[in-house]
C-alpha cells in the first residue's frame, strides 16, 4: 500500500515538473523562424554554415538547444538561463537600453553576443563552434517570443495560470505552443505564408541592433502582460487579437536571424 502511494507521489511531482518546464517557442515555432532565415541567407553564409553543420537546413537544428535541457551529464546545465531575459515592465526605450548591459545574470542578450564571438573564433574546435552556432539559431527565435523578455516575478508568464480552451496551462505555454499550433500549419507552410515581405520591408525589419530587436519584443511583452488575467479562459478571441503579432514575431525572428548570420559570416 505504502509503496503504491509513494509511487503515485513520485509520478505526480514528475508530471508537475514536466508541466512547468517551459520549452520556449515550441518545436514548430522554432522551425518556422529557422526556415524563414534559411530563405534569406547570403551565399557566403550558406557556404560557411554548410561547413559547420553539414547539409541539413537550419530548421533541422532549431530545437536542439531545448532538447539538451534533458541532458543528464551536467554539460548544459548553465545553458538553461540563456533562453530568456527578465526585466521589469513598461520601461521607456532609454531606460530599457540602459538596463540591458547591467543585467549580470546569464541571459539571451549577452549570450547571443558571446556565441557569435565563439562561432567566429577559429581557434575553437569545430564541435564547439558548431554548438555555439546551433544555440544562436535557437536563441534568436526565443528572443522574439514576447514572454522570453518577461518579468522575473511570474517567470515570464509561467506562473500566470490560464486555460487554452478547456486545457489548464499557463500564459507562457500559450505563447510557446498553443497560439502557434492553433494556426494549423506545418513549419514550411507557415514560412511560405510569412515570407511575402518586399525587399524594403525586409530591410526595415532587419534594421537595428540586437538591443533594438529585444526592445521591439519587449513592447509586445508589455501588451501581453497588460491583458493577462489569471485563470482566464483564452481561445478564439485571444487568437483574434494576437494572430498578427504572433506572425510578425516569427517573421522578424527569421529575418533577423538571417541578418545576424549574414553579418557573422561576412
Ligand atoms: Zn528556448
Amino acid at each position: 500500500m505504502m509503496k503504491k502511494k509513494l509511487w503515485l507521489t513520485v509520478v505526480f511531482y514528475v508530471a508537475l515538473a514536466a508541466g512547468q518546464q517551459a520549452m520556449a517557442w515550441g518545436v514548430t515555432g522554432h522551425r518556422v523562424v529557422a526556415e524563414v532565415a534559411q530563405r534569406h541567407l547570403s551565399k557566403k553564409a550558406k557556404k560557411a554554415i554548410a561547413e559547420l553543420i553539414g547539409n541539413q537546413g537550419l530548421a533541422y537544428w532549431a530545437n536542439w538547444s531545448d532538447f539538451v535541457k534533458s541532458d543528464t551529464t551536467g554539460k548544459w546545465k548553465a545553458a538553461d538561463a540563456w533562453h530568456y531575459i527578465n526585466i521589469s515592465g513598461n520601461l521607456s526605450k532609454e531606460r530599457f537600453l540602459d538596463s540591458l548591459p547591467r543585467i549580470k545574470a546569464p541571459n539571451v542578450y549577452g549570450q547571443i553576443q558571446a556565441l557569435q564571438a565563439d562561432v567566429k573564433n577559429t581557434t575553437l574546435s569545430l564541435q564547439a563552434r558548431r554548438e555555439a552556432f546551433v544555440f544562436i539559431l535557437h536563441l534568436v527565435g526565443d528572443m522574439h517570443q514576447p514572454l522570453h523578455v518577461g518579468r522575473a516575478e511570474d517567470l515570464g508568464g509561467n506562473r500566470i495560470p490560464v486555460y487554452w480552451f478547456d486545457k489548464k496551462t499557463n500564459l507562457h505555454s500559450v505563447w510557446d505552443n498553443d497560439l502557434v499550433g492553433f494556426q494549423q500549419y506545418g513549419y514550411k507552410e507557415f514560412a511560405d505564408v510569412l515570407n511575402v515581405a518586399t525587399k524594403e520591408q525586409v530591410a526595415g525589419l532587419q534594421n537595428g541592433t540586437l538591443a533594438d530587436w529585444l526592445y521591439d519584443t519587449y513592447q509586445l511583452a508589455n501588451k501581453v502582460y497588460s491583458m493577462a488575467v489569471p485563470e482566464e479562459r483564452l481561445g478564439y478571441k485571444y487568437n483574434y487579437i494576437f494572430q498578427e503579432p504572433l506572425e510578425q514575431q516569427l517573421l522578424k525572428g527569421g529575418l533577423r536571424l538571417a541578418a545576424l548570420l549574414n553579418q557573422t559570416f561576412n
